[in-house]
């Protein structure tokens, strides 16, 4: 499916995908990693290399037992078309990283799949829309080989953890994935198993998860931080793959926000106030490294730019950064991830860390400049927008 999109919209993506997919084939035909043991939780990586022999993906309505070899794959990914020899140069490179790949699901919400390529190990992002992100995972390269051991929910909303009873039978039946963890912050999230708290971490294979209690558009918001141990990679990831526009990427850092931080914009305060927000996307994600890569919940890019712009006009960043959202939407494209930095300088909702965005916003609504109103102000006129085209 992964392939198919990018090669309706457009074909050069494909030798891009091909080129990224090749890099990474030799880290899934490595031995597993032996790591030391650091940690007794449940994701760790003894028991994600005992899942792995346990219960790798193996479809139940295959016909035909699943290939082991890339040469040999039935998979109609591009990688299973790779000779495994290629780019053996490579492989030691992105050893300690982790693949994202985005899976656009319902109207305009987006799941993703976290693979360790050390381990196998595999967790899906709010996989809200179940078989479309079961299809996605068996289109994975080494699909055969790969074990899911973890759900992770954002919040308990029903496009994002609404299905999870639903994805976890069809893991079980699709996937062969028995006893998957279910992690989130709301006891409202559907089989949740670990309920984490703010600094809480745990480990997928080699992946250090973070969470992050980012509470306001629900009290139980989670963002949670992503990081491989291999922060030397991150130079060379970045300079590669820094651009949006593609389905899947090799990553160091990120964080998934859900309806916390957007590319541009944040969710509606549905169960807290302007103070949380602020507390939200100011200290605790606005805190983290520029670098870390933004995996947000929706696609509203374009309109939240609009929005942007129509309250922080003189901000070049937003222009552009508007032109190139269009770009990617008119192809089809997701305009995640995002990074920190950048939502530093074209989110009005990060924004109001400068006083004198603050002072110019508190002049025009007629408001106090402290950066809460503000923050509340900005999210009022945000529910009252309409783009007047
Ligand atoms: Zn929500």
């Amino acid at each position: 499916m992964l392939v198919s999109r990018i090669a309706s919209a457009c074909p050069s993506r494909i030798a891009a995908f091909v080129t990224l997919v090749a890099a990474l084939a030799p880290t899934f035909s490595s031995p597993v990693r032996t790591l030391t043991a650091h940690s007794s939780h449940p994701l760790c990586f003894a028991q994600a290399q005992h899942h792995l022999q346990a219960r790798s993906f193996h479809p139940s309505s295959a016909a035909s037992p699943p290939a082991t070899t890339p040469g040999s794959s039935s998979s109609s990914t591009a990688a299973a078309r790779l000779p495994s020899h290629s780019h053996q140069t490579q492989s030691s490179h992105f050893a300690n990283t982790m693949q994202i790949h985005t899976v656009p699901i319902l109207e305009d919400n987006y799941s993703y799949i976290i693979v360790d390529p050390s381990s196998h190990a595999v967790a899906v992002v709010d996989p809200a829309e179940p078989e479309k992100v079961i299809h996605a995972l068996k289109q994975l390269p080494k699909s055969d080989a790969l074990n899911l051991v973890a759900v992770i929910n954002t919040h308990h909303h029903w496009d994002h953890a609404g299905e999870n009873v639903k994805f976890l039978e069809l893991a079980a039946t699709e996937l062969n994935a028995q006893g998957v963890n279910v992690y989130g912050g709301d006891d409202r999230v559907p089989k949740l198993t670990h309920k984490v708290t703010h600094g809480e971490t745990f480990t997928l294979g080699s992946i250090k998860f973070t969470a992050l209690a980012t509470p306001c558009h629900t009290t139980g918001s989670i963002s949670f931080r992503a990081q491989s141990p291999d922060g030397a990679v991150d130079r060379v990831v970045s300079d590669e793959s820094h651009k949006p526009g593609k389905w899947s990427y090799v990553e160091t850092d990120v964080v998934f926000t859900g309806d916390t931080l957007f590319v541009a914009g944040c969710g509606k305060f549905f169960e807290g106030s302007a103070a949380n927000m602020h507390h939200s996307l100011i200290d605790v994600l606005g805190a983290l490294p520029e670098t870390t890569r933004v995996y947000c919940g929706h696609e509203y890019t374009v309109s939240n730019l609009y929005f942007a712009q129509s309250v922080d006009g003189a901000n070049s960043e937003v222009t552009r950064a508007l032109t190139d959202a269009q770009a990617l939407r008119a192809k089809g494209l997701p305009t995640v991830p995002s990074s920190i930095g950048r939502e530093l300088a074209i989110n009005p909702f990060m924004r109001v860390r400068d006083p004198a965005f603050c002072e110019a916003r508190a002049k025009l609504a007629g408001v106090a400049s402290d950066a809460i109103t503000i923050m509340g102000e900005l999210r009022e006129a945000k529910n009252r927008f309409k783009r007047s085209t």
